[in-house]
């Protein structure tokens, strides 16, 4: 059981009243709150030993560099990785994945080349990918949906013929579903594909172990995960990794330059071209340090509780209906509310302190699975609370109500 009163007192952020009420942020899945640990780490890396990392040979610049390249090893840790050489730091997801897709996709897939993935990923995990398709020539296929939103893998040993990248989200940011990504992966490679995982809405919530899962890489994104925003992860295979060609080039990534040409150096600083964001990573070690000091177990069934009461809280109301599967699901709810627009129920419910988003979610082809063209979304991290969820469901009623009335 976690001790969530204590927890949130570990949140500044969460200390305000918004719109005259205390703030429910109920909009993690967009971005997490960052404990003060997190905030601490960040500003006292600044004021004690912020210079440029792996140049400087004064000590403010050795201390940057242990400060960054312990982030890396202590990231690396927390997905499994036993070589944090593999622990590639990056803006976020988005440029994980176009790492991926531009640095090994776009080197390796020929003509009539596959790269399989679903129809429920984020936009940076499908528009990378058909540039890829488009300059290579490859073409894309996409594993089915079941009506309950998840993956149909009835077909997948046919999809996976011919495949070279097998590329799909741990965890959707809309349905909530969770991807058998471990047996998807077996599948995969077994055909001779490499299997890429969007972990932005998985690493913060699961405990999971990239050795284990067989995986080849694995995208994800600090301010998700209770960091910074600005600094997230590539994590890949080593071996994968050193055969492949830099995506981005300038400084910190070369090993001797001439006029004409150029070599690279080694993995990781081969993909981390310029001045990295030191203090983000430092930040992000910091989040990782917190969430592991609570436990991601414990993490993982408090939200399960929060989910299951939400989900229960929410079917009660006539006319709303929810998305994706009733179990296992990510912490996260996606809703409709009769006919309403989601960005009205969504400022309906701002008004009374209570953060959700609303839209596509970067996700169109998924809406348009879903047949409409926005929802809106409740998600939940370590610190909410339940009184928190009935307060989402009261708020909803009043909204109904309200538009029902106006309406009249
Ligand atoms: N993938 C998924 C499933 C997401 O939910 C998100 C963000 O919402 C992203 C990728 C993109 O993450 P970022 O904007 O941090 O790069």
């Amino acid at each position: 059981m976690l001790d969530v009163a204590r927890i949130r007192r570990d949140f500044p952020i969460l200390q305000q009243e918004v719109n005259g009420h205390p703030v429910a942020y109920l909009d993690s899945g967009a971005s997490a709150q960052s404990p003060r640990q997190v905030l601490e780490a960040v500003r006292r890396y600044y004021e004690t030993s912020h210079a440029n990392v792996h140049r400087g040979v004064h000590t403010l610049g050795e201390r940057a560099t242990e400060a960054y390249e312990g982030a890396r090893a202590r990231v690396a840790g927390f997905i499994g990785a036993g070589d944090a050489r593999g622990l590639i730091f990056t803006r976020g997801t988005t440029e994980a994945l176009n790492l991926v897709a531009y640095a090994y996709g776009l080197r390796r897939l020929k003509p009539g080349d596959a790269v399989v993935t679903t129809i429920m990923e984020h936009h940076s995990n499908l528009v990378p990918w058909q540039q890829i398709a488009r300059l290579t020539g490859a073409r894309l296929r996409f594993i089915p949906l079941r009506p309950d939103g998840t993956l149909d893998l009835s077909d997948l040993d046919r999809l996976l013929q011919g495949a070279r990248v097998v590329t799909l989200t741990l965890a959707s940011n809309v349905l909530g579903t969770i991807n058998p990504v471990a047996e998807i992966a077996r599948q995969a490679h077994a055909q001779g594909a490499i299997v890429v995982v969007d972990g932005a809405q998985g690493v913060p919530h699961l405990k999971l172990d990239v050795g284990e899962w067989d995986i080849d890489f694995l995208a994800f994104s600090g301010h998700k995960l209770l960091g910074p925003t600005g600094i997230g992860a590539l994590w890949g295979k080593p071996e994968l990794l050193e055969g492949m060609d830099p995506f981005q080039f300038g400084g910190s990534m070369i090993g001797r330059v001439g006029l004409h040409d150029s070599t690279w150096a080694e993995i990781p600083a081969r993909f981390e071209a310029g001045t990295p964001n030191i203090a983000g990573a430092v930040g992000l070690a910091a989040a990782v340090d917190y969430l592991e000091s609570v436990g991601m177990e414990a993490i993982r069934s408090h939200e399960e509780e929060l989910v299951d009461y939400a989900w229960r809280r929410l079917g009660e109301i006539p006319g709303l209906s929810l998305h994706g599967p009733r179990r296992p699901r990510a912490s996260l709810i996606s809703f409709g509310l009769d006919d309403l627009h989601p960005h009205d129920v969504a400022t309906a419910l701002d008004s009374q302190g209570i953060a959700v988003r609303a839209g596509h979610h970067c996700a169109q082809p998924l809406m348009e699975w879903l047949g409409c063209p926005a929802t809106s979304r409740a998600s939940f991290y370590l610190y909410n609370t339940l009184d928190e969820v009935d307060r989402l469901a009261r708020a909803l009623i009043e909204t109904k109500e309200f538009f029902r009335d106006a309406a009249i």
